[in-house]
């Protein structure tokens, strides 16, 4: 089933000049159980905008990560489509999907999944060695990613040498290394006390007014009010979609 941008709940009149990142459109997620199939996604239909602080929220076991693994390319529906940056991502064979996903996306986990042995620039640098970005520039653009997450000299530190809330910057940075335009994290705060949490979320926000698209999963309701957008995930379908009124009213 299609669907025209003006039937997405709280889209896109009630924020006016949205630039629409990326589709969802009758997507069906099924995986094979013995001789029967489990189906993870019901018919999800979604549009996402860029610049974006969207917060996916549901029980355990609803279909989020099933959902972040459309947007970002990981898995591919068994029925539906899937358009990011204008791309049928499900129509795209595995290299294409993983070349599209490292010039497209940044990942942040909630166990940071840092390199132990590298450094926290080395760590930063490597998306950039991976996609052969920023030439020369690469220690340089990686120092100043590094400032702009809070951790300046901070580089020559091995993973293990920081703190849980400065790991999670390292991989932020790391995620922001290619300047995707898509920026997912998944329970990026799970593993964090709730100060540092906070820092991380205000991080998160402040690269979506730059423009990008942040989603984010959460257990958490308090941290999903922090979002503009909060789509709810219950069974496999999307059950609520909706802005919250105090960004909506500017
Ligand atoms: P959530 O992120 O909301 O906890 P998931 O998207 O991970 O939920 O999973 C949705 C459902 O799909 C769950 O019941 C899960 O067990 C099932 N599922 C996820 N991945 C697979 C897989 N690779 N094989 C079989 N079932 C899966």
């Amino acid at each position: 089933m299609s669907q025209t941008l003006d039937k997405v709940p709280g889209a896109p009149g009630s924020l006016p000049g949205k630039t629409a990142i990326g589709r969802l459109a009758g997507v069906i997620k099924a995986y094979p159980m013995g001789n029967r199939q489990y189906v993870a996604l019901r018919e999800v239909d979604l549009t996402l905008y860029a610049g974006e602080f969207t917060a996916i929220v549901g029980p355990s076991g609803s279909g989020k990560s099933t959902i972040l693994n459309m947007v970002t390319g990981i898995d591919r529906p068994t029925k539906g489509q899937v358009f990011m940056t204008g791309l049928p991502l499900h129509a795209m064979n595995e290299n294409e999907l993983a070349r599209w996903r490292g010039a497209n996306v940044g990942i942040v986990f909630q166990f940071f999944q840092l390199l132990p042995t590298l450094t926290a620039l080395e760590n930063v640098m490597l998306p950039m060695d991976f996609l052969n970005t920023y030439g020369g520039k690469r220690q340089e653009r990686a120092l100043g990613l590094l400032e702009r997450v809070g951790l300046k000299g901070r580089g020559h530190h091995l993973p293990s040498e920081l703190s849980g809330g400065e790991q999670q910057r390292v991989a932020i940075a790391r995620a922001i290394a290619n300047d995707p335009p898509i920026l997912i994290a998944d329970e990026p705060t799970g593993n964090l006390d709730t100060a540092t949490g906070e820092h991380i979320m205000g991080l998160l926000k402040e690269l979506s007014v730059q423009g990008k698209l942040v989603v984010f999963v959460t257990h958490d309701p308090h941290l999903a009010e922090q979002a503009q957008r909060i789509i709810r995930v219950q069974d496999g379908l999307i059950v609520a979609d909706e802005y919250q009124q105090s960004i909506n009213a500017n």
